[in-house]
């Protein structure tokens, strides 16, 4: 199969969507954004072997790859609308593509999200993907808004997705031992976290007007609060012991489960800060868009992310986020 072949496979996937004026098939996409409404754009690319393990399921790498750049549009806040897909494929391999193309294009869906154009060639597989929304202008969750006496949420649960990796054997386990062998729905319920991550799109849209800061945990939440405080000009304090674990990691990984949770990162949750005043109209806002919250600690004056232990005492993790070239 040639260049053109695999695009015109792609464009006959593609339905028409909102804002469209042109989409694949000209040199460049036409789209329209509506009247007081800011662009909001990201980009970021899945390298085989890096960020998911060689042998993912074609499916799997296309939900991913655009699941993790729909949580950036989450954690602006920003109603996601359209994206773009660079793929550098190894052959020309139809029965692949089909495959990668049901992910993305099922995610794409369920968030009414067009692919509007891309970049087709040959090279080790990686798939760069750059998503488009928007937002009521002035109106975005950022980063460099946190403020001393916040409350630090964070939506859903954390480690499943680091677990998984431990589970295959992609990175060493956070502790020394062995590393633990589940029964086999454990194991699913995990792989399920890592493979087909939920971008929080509906909780960022209902903490428009709450939250003061959000960013979506993607190198693990110390490390992408971390950022947040440093932007901020702010200090964090984290329960490490109170995070948020499903059952499935509670029963792999016991009390080890707190470093996956801590630093592990792939969750793609949002960590946010909100002031306490407004508790319950978080609660009710996320309770809304059909997602659990819980407050794992508080902004306090001063710099750096201070994990505390159940024993209220500071916190190590074994090794920090996970950092490229780090
Ligand atoms: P050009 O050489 O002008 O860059 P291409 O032949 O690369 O054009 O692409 C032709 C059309 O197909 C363009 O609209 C481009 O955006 C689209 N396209 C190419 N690859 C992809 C892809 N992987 N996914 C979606 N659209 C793609
Ligand atoms: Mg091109």
């Amino acid at each position: 199969m040639a260049e053109f072949d695999l695009i015109e496979l792609i464009r006959a996937r593609v339905a028409p969507g909102d804002g469209v004026a042109l989409g694949i098939g000209d040199d460049a996409a036409l789209l329209r954004v509506p009247a007081g409404q800011e662009l909001v754009v990201t980009a970021d690319t899945l390298n085989d072997g890096v960020h998911f393990p060689a042998g993912t399921a074609a499916a799997d790498v296309g939900w991913k790859a655009l699941a993790v750049n729909l949580s950036d549009l989450a954690s602006m806040g920003a109603r996601p609308a359209w994206c773009t897909l660079s793929l550098s494929l190894p052959q020309a391999d139809a029965a692949w593509l089909e495959g990668f193309l049901d992910g993305f294009l099922e995610l794409a869906r369920l968030h009414g999200t067009t692919l509007v154009g891309g970049d087709t060639t040959r090279g080790p597989l990686s798939i760069a993907v750059t998503a488009m929304g928007w937002v009521e202008a002035g109106a975005a969750l950022r980063r460099d808004r946190a403020r001393a006496g916040d409350d630090v949420w964070v939506t859903g649960t954390l480690g499943d997705a680091a677990a998984s990796l431990v589970l295959v054997g992609h990175v060493p386990p956070p502790t020394e031992g062995a590393v633990p062998s589940p029964d086999p729905a454990t194991v699913a319920a995990l792989a399920q976290r890592l493979q087909r991550p939920t971008p929080r799109v509906a909780a960022g849209r209902a903490l428009l007007g709450l939250a003061h800061a959000c960013v979506d945990v993607s190198d693990g939440l110390l490390a992408d609060l971390r950022h947040v405080c440093a932007r901020s000009r702010v200090g964090a304090e984290i329960s490490v012991g109170g995070l948020p674990a499903s059952d499935a990691l509670r029963r792999a990984f016991g009390d080890g489960r707190v470093a996956l949770q801590a630093s592990g990162g792939d969750d793609y949750e949002l960590c946010f800060t909100a002031p306490p005043g407004l508790r319950e109209a978080v609660a009710l806002a996320l309770e809304q868009a059909g997602v659990d919250a819980t407050r794992i600690g508080r902004i306090v004056a001063g710099n750096g992310v201070h994990a505390l232990g159940a024993d209220g005492l500071p916190w190590q993790p074994a090794r920090g986020g996970y950092v490229h070239f780090g």
